[in-house]
């Protein structure tokens, strides 16, 4: 059974007022450009058609287009638009059409502008982008899975959770209805519109009633990492699946006689079902002892992580040699955890759908990865242990007065609230 982000919610801020703010300065300048008494013209790119024409069509001749041409090719080749790109044509009168400037949006921050009165002379530009910290909570509820599409932010959202912060931490395997989470994240606006999530600052995920707090700080200068509220580090030896977000099919199960046929039965590895090309990767780093094929397993990889632990994946598509030969997948190779794809799931082998098969072994035993106590993970160093502190009483602060979905604060709740910080 797979289960869903049903519920949503941001909190609200001080947007409109950023509107305001930037329509008074669009007056002024338009992409960083001053304007004065001038005449703006804003198309989209049509299909088929090319910035030549564009300007062309706007009293620009030959030798210009072909110089804009050249001088663009070094920082964006012009042929590179695409339709329904949106361009823009700035003008000092409407009469004449002798375009100032012409200006290309290449994504939602950056811009190509080709001066055009005057000396000829292309360059790059980007809008700023402001960015406001938001906080956001939602319940997992009995929905499949890909309900979650219906809300592009939850999903980004609830992605960058169990990829990037929980992945050690959670089984997303095994949500259930009522698991829940905050999250204090940035997002960014240009022009006042929402592009899209930065940083992910602090979150609580509930999970079988167990809380898991993660917060982020920069242990190592330049390199952030999460952490719970005792100052471990969430990043542990092991990922909990090899392949991001998809649904266990098969959990390992001890081989044991069946009681009917006296056959003995068992799996020893975990399998998670998944799209034919998914890829996977090493849940550890460690180096590669085994890349094969037989008729049972169909194409594999087999991984030494130390002494201890070795790891195995199973019935990957054929597709895999593609990736095995070009990243040079073979024994004796070194891979990272969750960074580097040894193979792409498939069905090959005995397998009868696309899975891939997950075996763990712990000191030459296989087990149930899932039940097995591994290697911790390590704390805040002494150094920064006051630095973490503080930053982590102001993140815990700032979750404690998020509500979930649905959940009624009442005033006195929110007044005890308010005093408690
Ligand atoms: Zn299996």
């Amino acid at each position: 059974m797979l289960f869903v982000i049903g519920c949503f919610s941001t909190t609200e801020d001080s947007s409109d007022s950023y509107k305001k703010e930037s329509k008074k300065e669009i007056k002024k300048t338009l992409y960083n450009i001053e304007l004065g008494d001038v005449f703006i013209e804003k198309k989209t790119i049509k299909k088929g058609e090319n910035v030549g024409e564009i300007l062309y069509r706007n009293n620009i001749n030959f030798p210009k287009i072909d110089k804009i041409a050249k001088l663009s090719k070094q920082i964006f080749d012009l042929r590179d638009v695409k339709a329904g790109g949106n361009y823009t044509l700035i003008f000092n009168d409407s009469i004449n059409r002798n375009p100032h400037y012409f200006i290309y949006e290449i994504n939602k921050v950056d811009f190509l502008v080709a001066q055009l009165k005057d000396t000829t002379n292309v360059y790059l530009g980007k809008k700023p982008v402001l960015i406001k910290e938001k906080t956001g909570s939602g319940i997992i509820n009995s929905s499949l899975w890909f309900a979650m599409e219906e809300s592009n932010l939850s999903a980004k959202l609830v992605n960058i959770l169990a990829d990037e912060i929980y992945p050690w931490t959670i089984d997303f395997f095994r949500l259930k209805p009522g698991d829940k989470f905050k999250i204090i994240y940035d997002a960014k606006y240009v022009d006042g519109e929402f592009i899209g999530v930065g940083k992910v600052h602090a979150a609580l995920f509930n999970s079988n009633n167990t809380e898991h707090y993660a917060i982020a700080f920069n242990e190592v200068e330049g390199f952030e990492d999460y952490f719970d509220e005792h100052g471990n580090n969430l990043r542990k030896f092991f990922l909990k699946a090899p392949v991001s977000f998809t649904r266990i099919s098969s959990r390992f199960t001890n081989k044991r006689k069946h009681p009917v046929t006296g056959r003995w039965k068992g799996h020893f590895g975990t399998d998670f079902a998944a799209p034919i090309g998914t890829p996977i990767y090493s849940t550890a780093d460690g180096e590669i002892t085994e890349v094969s094929y037989n008729r049972y397993n169909g194409y594999y990889v087999k991984i030494r992580h130390n002494s201890t632990y070795t790891t195995q994946y199973l019935h990957m598509d054929k597709s895999s040699k593609k990736i095995w030969a070009k990243k040079k997948i073979k024994k004796g190779k070194k891979v990272k955890q969750g960074v580097d794809i040894i193979g792409y799931v498939g069905r090959s082998g005995q397998a009868t759908g696309p899975h891939v098969c997950y075996r763990f072994w712990k000191n030459g035993k296989q087990v149930d990865p899932f039940r097995t106590k591994l290697p911790p993970s390590n704390p805040v160093k002494k150094s920064k242990k006051n630095e973490f502190e503080k930053e982590k009483n102001i993140w815990l602060n700032k979750l404690a007065i998020i509500n979930y979905p649905n959940e009624y604060l009442d005033v006195d709740s929110l007044e005890t609230i308010t005093m408690k910080h």
